[in-house]
């Protein structure tokens, strides 16, 4: 492989998600003489500049200044950068500038057996579900395989874990579309590769949903027969039609109607798993099936993997069960930061749910949220800067105008102990707010890491 030693390399795109800051460090210790440069400030960027503030790097932030160009012997673009309509990128590929990305140059040097996960919804639960697997399979008798590794769009960069990787270990990846765009110039072919489905998203980027669909196909394109392709059982191949030309083999997941998990391995073996999970949903038990058809064909025997998922409980801010006090179970769903989004969240549960709403105002309406609210939760907690729009909004939607079950808290500290207060074995409080938490958090994950503080605190201050 090529030594970066002294060559000057431009890293387009720091970024606020950890790939960019992974591959800075990963080329800084490599002896690369590093610019990095960011449409973005460094005000903006200030978290992520703290990060790299101890390696000797050249800043270029608030813009991209072609000159950085000169003498450039690589240029590592962002995912987010849309290679089509940046001047810069463009810029680097008419001087004849190699370009790779973070991805690139971990997925050219990895020794392990390469898991990637794709997909329109359900990559990140999927690839954390499949961590949870493989993590319970590893201390058990049997395994056959190394170290696992998590990695890609869900965290932080594996580039650092490189030199202490062997070939029979397994690196699971959470792969993004505009990730999977920028490895065709590799011949990238994983083990496995799973899609969980396919639907519209970010044509703002691709274009139509043909090129979008372009974009995920490079996770099977290389594929041979020693390789699977997983598909959903009711995968609509017209969407996709790459998938009729892939020669790896095909197996599917799905649920049958007693919602157990069904499996289908590449020889045509069907396997059934019983698994009741924790997180709620039939979204959530499709990514289960996923996660579990991908261990399957890793070896792992089905009553680790039921094991596993049954303690799976969520990844954290994303409609993770935080605690379960007096029968009553705490959902944090801080993610949930529109209105359609806690709608989601809301209707995964077959109960009517105690919800926690509000934060800061994006400037939409909320009478869609407020209907859904009116109908579907047992009692509405309104917090933050929309606490009273949305409040104004279930009533307006309350056929007998009641206020009953809209309460008012001054903070979420105090909404937690207002839905403790409220709620009676069974039920179910949801920190749904569908708002951003700009108002009074730094972002989501402080706000969920704030709400399952209070939740636990429950515990030592017994609701009366
Ligand atoms: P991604 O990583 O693809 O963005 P996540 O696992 O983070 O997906 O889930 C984000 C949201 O997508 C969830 O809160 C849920 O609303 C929705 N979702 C998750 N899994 C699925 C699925 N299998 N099918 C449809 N929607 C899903």
């Amino acid at each position: 492989m090529e030594s970066f030693a002294n060559k000057k390399v431009v890293i387009m795109g720091l970024g606020r998600f950890g790939g960019g800051i992974g591959v800075t460090r990963w080329l800084a210790q490599q002896g690369a003489r590093v610019t990095v440069t960011d449409l973005a400030d460094e005000t903006a960027l200030a978290e992520s500049v703290e990060r790299i503030a101890d390696l000797p790097v050249e800043l270029c932030l608030g813009g991209h200044d072609e000159a950085l160009l000169d003498e450039c012997a690589l240029l590592v673009k962002s995912p987010a950068v849309d290679r089509r309509n940046s001047a810069f990128f463009n810029a680097a590929v008419q001087r004849g500038v190699p370009w790779s990305s973070e991805m690139n140059l971990f997925l050219e040097r990895c020794p392990a057996k390469i898991v990637g996960i794709t997909g329109s919804a359900g990559k990140s639960t999927t690839t954390g579900m499949v961590a949870g697997i493989l993590d319970t399979a590893s201390t058990t008798d049997g395994w056959a395989h190394g170290r696992v590794y998590v990695g890609g769009n869900i965290g932080a960069s594996l580039l650092q874990k490189l030199d202490e990787m062997r070939s029979d270990d397994v690196v699971v990846l959470e792969l993004s579309s505009f990730q999977l765009e920028d490895v065709q110039p590799l011949n990238f072919r994983p083990s496995i590769g799973l899609i969980t489905n396919l639907r519209e998203n970010h044509l703002d980027r691709h274009g139509d949903m043909a090129a979008y669909a372009d974009a995920k196909a490079q996770l099977f394109q290389c594929m041979t027969g020693d390789d699977a392709l997983l598909l959903p059982s009711d995968f609509d191949e017209a969407r996709m039609p790459q998938v009729a030309t892939c020669r790896a083999a095909r197996c599917t997941f799905g649920i049958d109607d007693d919602a157990c998990i069904r499996v289908t391995g590449a020889n045509g073996r069907e396997h059934t798993i019983d698994v009741t999970l924790a997180i709620p949903g039939r979204h959530n038990l499709m990514n289960a099936a996923g996660a579990a058809a991908i261990a399957v064909r890793l070896g792992v025997g089905k009553d680790v993997i039921a094991k596993a998922l049954q303690r799976f409980t969520g990844l954290p801010h994303r409609l993770s069960l935080v605690a379960e006090i007096d029968g009553v179970r705490f959902y944090n769903d801080s993610k949930a930061t529109s209105p359609a989004a806690a709608i989601t969240s809301i209707a995964a549960f077959e109960c009517k749910p105690i919800v926690i709403v509000g934060g800061s105002d994006k400037g939409g309406s909320f009478a869609e949220f407020g209907q859904f609210l009116a109908q579907h939760a047992k009692a509405v907690i309104c917090i933050g800067a929309t606490a009273a729009n949305i409040a104004e909004s279930i009533v307006a939607a309350t056929s007998d105008n009641s206020t009953a079950h809209v309460l008012m808290a001054a903070d979420l500290a105090g909404a937690v102990q207002l839905a403790a207060k409220s709620a009676a074995p069974e039920d179910v409080v949801l920190l749904a707010p569908g708002c951003p938490s700009y108002d009074a958090f730094q972002n989501y994950e402080q706000r969920g890491d704030a709400f399952a503080a209070a939740v636990h605190a429950l515990n030592n201050a017994p609701v009366s």
